[in-house]
């Protein structure tokens, strides 16, 4: 039922998917699986015999006709009828011929795909795994069903006989999803892809059609079968148009999904950051420092809070321009990001100040992260962005307490900021350490 999908792949699509040649091997694999089974099991074929040959041609042309009214699968890529024409083929000419007539169709049907531009190593890649599997699950699922003692030709229903059906129609369904799981693998996909429920009750729906177009085939006259079939083959078409409506609606919904994340994204971004450095805003450093110093506290682990401030930068402004500043405050904050943790917060928590949170990190260790900041933006060389610029910052740091809140945190950075700027700037105050540049 499910036609393997490289003769679906669009007609652009040149490159072969990773895992092609296991694909390849695995199709050939079936195909002399399917060869070897058909040689072994040829005393049983009746098709070319006298007499046959109509049924047969017309089990053919059924076949080609139950394929050509798939639809596609996002898992499966295709999902055709065919299962009908399998099945009734069985229980009207037996599972060898039956087994052949599956396997012609298979070879027969995917080179039309030719025309609509599939390249033809992917047409030869359907027609072997199509025509091996097909042929492989027809045989294997028929012999067991007339094992099992179900009658060829079926004309009549009893309670034995519906049971031998539904062996007959549960195994087919195994090995083909059986196939499939193995064409899967090739794709290093996963395999327990190949379970749907839809395509499962399709399959077994496609099953029930199958008998009863195999009980009218042998028991009513030709006038009433071909009728039977038109309507049978209007309510096929119908269930097509039904399942690509469906795929229409669900690419639709999907793509409107898409659309929608990616708005939400970008307002989630409007909100939480910084247009200007593209760093985290206040509104989202408040709450993320909250929630982080909640977690420190329940854990116990360590956790600390830093304040940056640029030096002098009104002078900078002043001096220089409002751009340079804001080139100046574009590079203060790619030098934090490049060297601190992603894992850590910075944020832009003011005009020229920024705020830092160091998860697992106490005091000390905090102290000299900002303290490499301090000497990173020291040594910068500032005249890339304006000749004769200099910039320098001052920073306070303050390790978790018990009992603190963000607020209270920020604001005791916040101090010893402010003594850093009142012992002269370019300076990191962390507990009673305060780092000095070097002279
Ligand atoms: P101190 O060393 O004491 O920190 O001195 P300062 O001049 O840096 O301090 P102050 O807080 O007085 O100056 C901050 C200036 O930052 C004032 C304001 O115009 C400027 N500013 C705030 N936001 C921006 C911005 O987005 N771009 C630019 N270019 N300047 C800004
Ligand atoms: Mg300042
Ligand atoms: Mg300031």
């Amino acid at each position: 039922m499910d036609q393997a999908e490289t003769e679906r792949l669009p007609a652009t699509a040149t490159i072969r998917p990773a895992g092609w040649r296991a694909e390849f091997l695995f199709a050939l694999l079936l195909f002399a699986g399917a060869a070897t089974a058909l040689w072994l099991t040829w005393p049983g074929a009746t098709f070319l015999s006298t007499g046959h040959w109509p049924q047969t041609l017309f089990f053919l042309v059924f076949s080609l006709f139950t394929i050509s009214i798939g639809f596609p699968h996002p898992v499966f890529g295709h999902v055709s009828f065919d299962r009908v024409a399998q099945v009734s083929s069985i229980l009207v000419l037996g599972p060898v011929d039956a087994a052949w007539v599956a396997g012609l169709a298979s070879l027969i049907y995917p080179w039309h795909r030719l025309r609509q531009g599939v390249p033809l190593p992917k047409v030869i890649d359907a027609v072997i795994t199509n025509a091996g599997l097909m042929t492989l699950v027809v045989l294997g699922a028929g012999l067991l069903y007339a094992w099992s003692g179900g009658s060829v030709p079926l004309d009549t229903l009893d309670l034995e006989s519906l049971g031998q059906l539904l062996l007959l129609i549960l195994v087919m369904q195994g090995l083909n999803e059986l196939g499939m799981a193995g064409i899967f693998l090739c794709r290093s996909k996963d395999p327990f892809q190949v379970i749907s429920l839809f395509e499962t009750v399709t399959e077994l729906v496609s099953g029930l059609i199958a008998i009863l177009v195999a009980i009218v085939f042998t028991q009513m006259d030709l006038a009433v079968f071909a009728l039977l079939l038109v309507v049978l083959s209007a309510g096929m078409l119908g269930l097509k148009q039904f399942a690509q409506m469906r795929r229409k609606l669900e690419q639709l919904v999907d793509a409107r999904t898409e659309a929608l994340q990616e708005k939400t994204e970008a307002l989630e971004q409007l909100a939480t950051r910084d247009m200007l450095t593209g760093l985290r805003n206040r509104r989202f450093a408040d709450e993320f420092v909250q929630r982080e110093i909640d977690l420190a506290h329940r854990s116990g682990r360590e956790l600390s809070v830093a304040l940056a401030d640029v030096d002098h930068f009104k002078q900078i402004n002043d001096g220089y321009s409002h751009a340079v500043g804001d080139r100046v405050l574009q590079r203060v904050a790619r030098i934090f990001s490049d060297r601190v943790r992603s894992t850590d917060l910075i944020a832009r928590y003011g005009g020229e100040e920024f705020l830092f949170c160091f998860s697992g990190a106490g005091e000390d260790m905090a102290g000299q992260v900002c303290e490499d900041l301090r000497r990173t933006v020291e040594s910068f060389d500032w005249s890339t962005v304006s000749a004769g610029l200099q910039v320098t910052i001052s920073m306070g740091v303050i390790g978790r307490r018990e009992d603190t809140n963000a607020e209270s945190m920020v604001a005791a950075a916040d101090a010893r900021l402010y003594r850093a700027k009142h012992m002269g700037r370019n300076l990191v105050v962390a507990e009673a350490t305060v780092t000095r540049p070097l002279l």
